[in-house]
């Protein structure tokens, strides 16, 4: 029984979001004993966010999967680096879809087998790529950490046909990266000092670096864009998700995603956040 595994062995006093409460996991667990009690529907989602969508315009399919971010199931965390990094509050699993009260359940389940049931998990994770690969070819990408920031070289080595890529904030998971088939993009972060410096070293080894501004380019944001950040051209890494299609040592920029632009125009007085604000953009220019 999944369920009762889960209640024997899950972390249940962890508070979660929860429809735009703070409920604990018990809570979220005892109130949908049928849900936990089976298998989750799928592990990867195709064509049901945004941003991935984008790719299909130059014919990528993506599959993604959603995991609960750093902290939120585990003390342990799936998220390494997001404290010195800063970037829990404004991680994409709180904005537009993925925050709603079923996407949040959906995640809960999938990371509860990933934690406690991590064969079934795997086996199950091999079967939807092999299927997925089987359906679209090259033409497949895979982005397994949508919303965490875990090592699945053991699953990405398995497949050395398919084209797998990811964000993270943990500098050394792009350093020490040597599979050809897994494409990874270090997430900018000027939160912390720590966070600023290996940002600072992603620089000069000239690493593939996505950078979030505190803007949508909407008509209330003040904050600009530049074309050259740490001296380098800036491109849009919004227009697809694609990033393994990118040149080496591309720098990106992604814009704000689910802010108003109250939020955002006081945020750009700050200078320790996970964006670029304002505040900080100067510093970072030289
Ligand atoms: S590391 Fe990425 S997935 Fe994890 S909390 Fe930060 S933004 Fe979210």
């Amino acid at each position: 029984m999944l369920y009762q595994h889960y209640i024997d062995n899950a972390e249940l006093d962890r508070q979660v979001m929860f429809g735009g409460e703070n409920v604990t996991l018990e809570k979220i667990l005892k109130d949908d004993k049928e849900y936990f009690n089976k298998l989750p529907t799928s592990l990867l989602s195709v064509g049901s966010d945004a941003k991935t969508v984008k790719s299909e315009k130059i014919e990528v399919k993506t599959g993604i999967m959603y995991l609960a971010q750093a902290d939120m199931l585990t003390k342990k965390t799936l998220c390494a680096f997001a404290e010195l990094a800063g970037c829990k509050n404004d991680c994409l699993i709180h904005a537009g879809r993925l925050g709603m009260k079923h996407a949040t359940r959906a995640i809960i389940r999938r990371t509860l087998l990933y934690l406690y049931q991590r064969e079934m998990f795997d086996n199950m994770l091999k079967n939807e790529i092999m299927k997925l690969s089987f359906e679209h070819g090259d033409k497949l990408a895979i982005r397994l950490n949508g919303t965490s920031d875990i090592d699945f070289d053991y699953i990405i080595k398995e497949f050395k046909n398919v084209q797998f890529y990811d964000y993270t904030k943990i500098l050394p998971r792009v350093s020490n990266n040597k599979l050809k088939n897994y494409d990874l993009t270090y997430s900018f972060s000027p939160y912390s000092k720590k966070s600023l410096q290996h940002g600072r070293e992603a620089v000069k080894q000239k690493f593939k670096i996505a950078v979030a501004f505190n803007t949508k380019n909407s008509k209330g944001d003040t904050l600009k864009i530049p074309d050259k950040l740490f001296g380098r051209k800036i491109v849009s890494f919004d227009d697809t998700d694609a990033r393994f299609l990118d040149k080496e040592s591309s720098i990106g920029y992604l814009t704000r995603k689910g802010s108003s632009v109250n939020v955002r125009q006081a945020e750009n007085k700050i200078k320790d956040s996970f964006f670029i604000t304002e505040a900080n953009l100067k510093e970072l220019q030289v």
